[in-house]
């Protein structure tokens, strides 16, 4: 199966699974997990944090963060768009009673400074109070500039404010930007990494900030079921993921840039309006092509797109290489 719908799909390699396999393992909730506290250590040092924290999703180590800086009736300023406002089930109200002041995106993925300083509320108790500003790298594909982030810490510390990064895909990010991952994470108080999209892991994600932030956040995992016993076992492969298969990250965007090229080739098929800048490529597909159907005729030679939203989005990762990008292509062409 060559399948475009995420990242996400990428399956653990040989050498992955034998680590796993090997791993040495304890019980994590009572601390003893050797390979998960090697993960964490390292991980803390490697991005300039004092602690980290494993965690079972991206999902749980942004609501992890979230709680962690704000108490009941603060807010947190994020994206329209962002993951940890419109694709996390709400969990920031439902679960930490945060209420989210969403902000609308620019082009670029990037929050006004402007729209953000209108929306935090001044000191009265008509008002939540206004902790933290969430941003999100990559978000959508698209990569924020390093003097965006910068402006960001200066903007924080001037308003008082703590600053995360949903960091899901950010090594798609330093990659596409030819930076080391410190010249990104340096302006944040927190962070979060996802180990199972593009990095290959199976399962799992990392949550950094200071050794304050991490004990709160791990007792709030514990609370939302999130202690995990022998989890070594995906400790390994998040390391083995974060140390072997992060330039091979290269190699995606250039898939997607060939994919977008390609795609935009083919009649009723369009490109041309989103850049691509990381792994991520959308595409207008024309209201004539009948989309369920090309999709299960590609599915009859094994290739899983989606291309029900507007725009259509397609990813490359570890497990599509440029020949099943022109399989793709041709598969679309004898389709319709
Ligand atoms: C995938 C993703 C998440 C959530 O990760 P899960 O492991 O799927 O819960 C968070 N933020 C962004 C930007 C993502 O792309």
């Amino acid at each position: 199966m060559i399948d475009f719908r995420s990242d996400t799909v990428t399956q653990p390699d040989a050498s992955m699974r034998d680590a796993m396999a090997n791993a040495p393992v304890g019980d994590d909730v009572y601390g003893d997990d050797p390979s998960i506290n090697a993960l964490e250590t390292w991980a803390a040092e490697r991005h300039g944090f004092e602690a980290a924290l494993f965690t079972t999703s991206g999902t749980q180590a942004n609501l992890l963060a979230l709680m962690a800086h704000c108490e009941r009736g603060d807010e947190y300023v994020c994206g329209q768009q962002a993951h940890n406002y419109k694709y996390e089930a709400g969990g920031a109200a439902v679960l930490g009673s945060i209420q989210p002041q969403p902000i609308e995106n620019e082009p670029d993925g990037t929050l006004s400074f402007d729209k953000i300083a209108a929306a935090i509320k001044p000191d009265d108790f008509h008002f939540a109070r206004t902790k933290l500003l969430s941003l999100e790298n990559t978000i959508g594909g698209k990569v924020l500039p390093l003097s965006y982030l910068a402006k960001a810490r200066t903007f924080c510390d001037q308003h008082q404010l703590q600053l995360h990064l949903d960091g899901a895909r950010v090594y798609n990010a330093a990659v596409a930007l030819e930076v080391d991952i410190k010249a990104i994470s340096c302006h944040f108080d927190s962070m979060t990494i996802c180990l199972s999209k593009g990095l290959g892991a199976p399962v799992g994600s990392l949550l950094l900030g200071s050794k304050a932030l991490i004990s709160k956040a791990r007792r709030i995992r514990k609370m939302l079921g999130g202690g995990m016993r022998q989890a070594g076992i995906l400790a390994v492969a998040g390391y083995k993921a974060l140390t072997e298969n992060v330039e091979r990250l290269a190699e995606d965007h250039a898939n997607a840039h060939y994919l977008a090229s390609e795609l935009e080739k083919l009649n009723g098929f369009s490109t041309s309006g989103y850049p691509v800048q990381t792994n991520i490529v959308y595409v207008d597909v024309a209201e004539t092509i009948n989309h369920t159907r090309l999709q299960m005729r590609l599915m009859e030679k094994e290739i899983r797109v989606s291309l029900s939203g507007k725009p259509a989005r397609l990813v490359t990762h570890k497990d599509i290489c440029r020949a099943d990008i022109d399989t793709l292509i041709a598969a679309i062409k004898a389709s319709h």
